[in-house]
């Protein structure tokens, strides 16, 4: 019996909750499936969408004078974590149920510690919430002390660090549970980024990529594999244009080499590979899987995806 951890990508889980409500019915038939195989699964989700919506209607009630409080951008990750693994605890649960597998099932709201000093404090690279003119965005910049930039032409927007995680504030929580056979879910959206102050975690304005924070999960947990379900079924070389290649395996010293070559495009599928990379860099029986949802168990199977050992 393995285990592994899972990795759900934006489109395991829609944007609307009335569309993440299908999308996770979906996504919950396929979960029972790893688990009726025999794998013990440990579940983690992005959450760009949907900590997106939180933090704009929060920005936009706050402004209009309504009493609503302004929300601070870890507390708003918190408020995604809770909205998202709900609807999977919901879906997985009923699907359970419906297939007899003896499993509870249950999100733990999870803190991601990353270090204060890392670089990425210096240089914020993520957009998060609303539009702005460049007059609002230079108030916002003096009186929040906000980093802005010019997003493609569309506007002003917000930008925050991508730090790398550290450590997981609730690993206790989740081996214990985990070791008891229960089906959790965490790290979701990357897990909300706190520092270390002294005995103190602080939330800080950043957002952790999911890839690497379930990378970091996977080590913790001393997991097997790492299975990255995102909305391709391979990782390509030459993505996209005449000359593509699918990939069915890679090797770290491969995969380096392609993400020098600028193969894979940042953000989005660089991060999953570099998670790869650093999840078979910890343990030579380690791999990583990149695939698609819908060929979750023939990846696991051997017969697709793109695996990094
Ligand atoms: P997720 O929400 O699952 O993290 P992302 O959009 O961040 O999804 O990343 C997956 C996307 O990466 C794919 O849908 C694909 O368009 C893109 N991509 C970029 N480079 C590559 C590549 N070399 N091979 C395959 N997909 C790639
Ligand atoms: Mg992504």
């Amino acid at each position: 019996m393995a285990r592994i951890v899972v990795a759900l990508g934006g489109n395991a889980l829609g944007d609307t909750p009335q569309e993440q409500r299908k999308a996770v019915e979906n996504t919950a038939g396929s979960i029972v499936n790893l688990i009726k195989e025999g794998h013990e699964v440990i579940l983690a989700h992005g959450n760009g969408p949907q900590v997106g919506m939180i933090n704009l209607a929060f920005e936009d009630s706050s402004a209009n004078g309504s009493g609503v409080p302004e929300m601070p951008f870890p507390e708003c990750g918190a408020m995604s974590q809770g909205y998202i693994g709900y609807h999977l605890q919901n879906a997985i649960g009923e699907k359970l149920e419906e297939e007899n597998v003896d499993r509870s099932i249950a999100s733990v709201v999870t803190q991601v510690i990353v270090d204060e000093n890392d670089d990425a404090f210096d240089n914020p690279t993520k957009p998060v919430g609303s539009f702005y003119s460049k007059e609002k965005a230079e108030e916002l910049e003096k009186e929040k002390g906000y980093n802005m930039i010019e997003d493609s032409g569309r506007g002003y927007r917000r930008v925050v660090p991508s730090p790398i995680p550290v450590d997981i504030a609730e690993k206790e929580v989740l081996k214990t549970l985990v070791d008891d056979n229960h089906l959790v879910i965490a790290c979701g959206g990357g897990g909300v980024p706190v520092v270390r102050e002294g005995s103190k975690l602080k939330g800080v304005p950043a957002v952790i990529d999911k890839d690497f924070a379930s990378e970091k999960l996977a080590e913790i947990l001393d997991a097997d594999m790492l299975v990255i379900l995102t909305a391709v079924e391979q990782v390509a070389l030459n993505f996209g244009q005449e000359n593509e290649e699918w990939l069915s395996k890679m090797d770290t010293e491969m995969a380096k080499e392609y993400c020098k070559e600028g193969h894979f495009a940042e953000g989005s599928m660089l991060p999953k590979v570099e998670a790869g990379i650093k999840f078979a860099e910890c343990d030579s029986n380690n791999k990583t899987l990149i695939t698609c949802l819908e060929k979750a168990k023939d990846g696991l199977d051997g017969k697709t995806g793109t695996v990094i050992a």
